[in-house]
């Protein structure tokens, strides 16, 4: 919101470490700031922080006005997304980006690149998240590129790195990932990720068999490893593609991956199980620990107000308490501190890395 404002109070901390050029004494003249405590400060903005600097490097103050007029009717791109509205991406498409229209105007236009962006239709089915926001998948590496493209002034440095990288997820790592696209083999899946980071520039990676495969259910990239991607470089060298020497290599890493994915099975998953199972008795035994306190406290509170009946409770390992609160009491702090000391040095845990033991030789 644009709102007016009387001298330089109220400002916030970003406009006050404006550098003293036209383009600031201009946004006070024009009362482009808001006033104290009211609205989202304009400069504070991260895309219309980027249009002030397009208007101090243009020197050209209009282009800021623009920019922040055009923005605040807009819906503000946040981390939550926007569900309607138009998006952006590049000219001739680019299915991984989307740009809503506050950045559109705040970063496209004040830089002077919005010639290479087209206008495209997106579902909104959910809200959709912006990609040049900072939450975005790769939204870091995007900005770079998009910085480094303006300082170079070579579009191409920017579109060519959204057509390769936008939209693609994080690889899952150990975790295993459900609507995941996948390439590689069937028996050894990568995601796209770890295809781009290793396997693109290999010799095999077009004969792979799966390519861009959208899966439901629940699968894991194989290719994070490093003895993995050491393996997948070494299965490469092993001959021409087509030779036998190849084909042999390429049989040993796809049995090597249905091995290895049994082998995750029966440990990864099964001590994922298990520390959730942990977790809960953890939280069961703590939570006696606390009901052990409140009985304790209840005797103290009874035996304080003379309100025992002269019989003492207990037995020999637990103490003689003035009331029955007093010997719960001692019976649950007993219990709790028994079952946190299992679950500390327990057999569980022994197995678990046991377990983690087994899936590093494989890893
Ligand atoms: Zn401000
Ligand atoms: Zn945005
Ligand atoms: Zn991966």
């Amino acid at each position: 919101m644009l709102r007016g404002q009387a001298g330089g109070e109220g400002l916030c901390r970003s406009f006050r470490a404006l550098p003293e050029t036209e383009v600031r004494s201009a946004l006070l003249s024009q009362r482009l700031h808001p006033g104290r405590g009211g609205g989202s400060c304009s400069v504070a903005r991260m895309s219309l922080s980027v249009a002030l600097d397009a208007a101090h490097y243009q020197r050209d103050f209009s282009v800021y006005k623009t920019a922040a007029e055009a923005t605040s009717r807009l819906p503000s791109c946040t981390a939550n997304g926007i569900q309607s509205g138009t998006w952006w991406t590049l000219q001739g498409g680019c299915d991984g980006l989307s740009i809503c229209e506050a950045c559109h105007a705040g970063f496209l236009v004040p830089i002077g690149v919005a010639q290479y962006f087209e206008r495209t239709r997106r579902s909104f089915s959910s809200p959709i998240l912006c990609s040049l926001h900072i939450t975005a998948p790769r939204a870091l590496d995007l900005l770079s590129h998009f910085g480094q493209m303006i300082e170079k002034g070579l579009f191409s440095h920017f579109a060519d790195y959204a057509r390769l990288w936008s939209g693609v997820r994080a690889c899952p790592g150990l975790k295993a990932q459900g609507g995941g696209t996948w390439f590689g083999y069937h028996e050894l899946y990568m995601c796209k990720e770890c295809y781009l980071e290793c396997a693109v520039s290999q010799p095999l990676a077009d004969t792979l068999p799966v390519r861009d495969l959208y899966e439901e259910d629940l699968r894991i990239c194989q290719m994070w490893s490093p003895r993995m991607r050491r393996l997948w470089l070494e299965t490469n060298a092993a001959g021409a593609v087509g030779s036998p020497e190849s084909k042999a290599a390429e049989d040993r890493l796809r049995e090597l991956g249905t091995q290895r994915f049994q082998v995750y099975n029966a440990t990864v998953l099964q001590i994922e199980v298990m520390q959730q199972m942990q977790a809960m008795r953890r939280r069961a035994a703590l939570h006696k620990g606390v009901q052990s306190t409140v009985y304790a406290g209840a005797n103290s509170f009874a035996m304080a107000a003379g309100a025992s009946d002269g019989y003492m409770y207990g037995n020999s390992s637990l103490g003689w308490h003035g009331t029955r609160n007093g010997l719960i009491g001692a019976q649950l702090g007993m219990e709790s501190r028994a079952e946190l000391a299992q679950l500390s040095g327990g057999d569980e845990t022994a197995e678990i890395l046991r377990l983690q033991a087994i899936w590093s030789q494989v890893e």
